[in-house]
């Protein structure tokens, strides 16, 4: 038995689970692709990069996003102490300066001791010790045939939740109202 996790992916997961593992005094190897090989969508040299918005949604515990938020926070996570540390103005939502974000999160793993860093993209799942994949919905072409070929599936899917577009003159101003994450505003 090895006397480490193996974390594969420096993304937002990988991170938080190698510094949860980590600061439990477990010895981690973590893997991460960048900056050897980047996705279509990563661009930066740091772990933990947001590729999307820099937003991590409502901060309002009357929500499912606030509360998960406000769980992981009570639970110590760490990702979400920096993302609180770096936050920039966003009215209800937490939003960070991803650059910061990532630039902290970077950081604390690789000033961790029990934490290895190793800059190399998995092309095939370890066959003894603890393993965590954690290479997100871009996981690299290579290391997703690796994926599928062990759960003897025929495809990965990656469920994202889009806005929905309606017509205007659909909505029943009877009942709806407007407001925003800023003011509030109600009119
Ligand atoms: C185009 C796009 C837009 C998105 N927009 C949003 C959004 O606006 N809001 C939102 O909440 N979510 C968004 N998401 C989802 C978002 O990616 C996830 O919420 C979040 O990044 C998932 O974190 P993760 O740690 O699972 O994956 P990631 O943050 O993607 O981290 C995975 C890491 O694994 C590395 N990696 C991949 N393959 C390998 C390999 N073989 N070996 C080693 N390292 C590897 C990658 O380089 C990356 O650093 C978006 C996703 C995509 C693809």
């Amino acid at each position: 038995m090895k006397d480490y996790i193996t974390v594969i992916g420096g993304g937002l997961a990988g991170c938080e689970a190698a510094l949860q593992i980590a600061n439990k005094g477990i010895k981690v190897k973590l893997y991460e692709m960048k900056p050897i090989k980047f996705s279509e969508a990563h661009t930066n040299k740091n772990l933990a990069e947001i590729v999307c918005s820099n937003s991590f949604k409502s901060n309002l515990i009357t929500n499912a996003c606030g509360l998960l938020k406000e769980e992981l926070r009570r639970l110590g996570s760490y990702l979400i102490k920096i993302a609180d540390a770096v936050k920039v103005p966003a009215g209800q939502a937490l939003a960070v300066d991803r650059d910061i974000f990532s630039k902290e999160v970077t950081k604390l793993i690789e000033e961790n001791k029990n934490i290895e860093v190793i800059y190399e993209e998995v092309i095939k799942i370890p066959e003894d010790g603890i393993v965590i994949i954690a290479t997100g919905p871009l996981t690299s072409e290579s290391f997703s045939k690796e994926i599928l070929n062990f759960l003897e599936e025929n495809e990965l899917y990656f469920y994202d939740a889009a806005a929905p577009i309606i017509e205007k003159s659909s909505i029943n101003m009877d009942i709806a109202f407007f407001g925003d994450r800023y003011g509030k505003m109600r009119r």
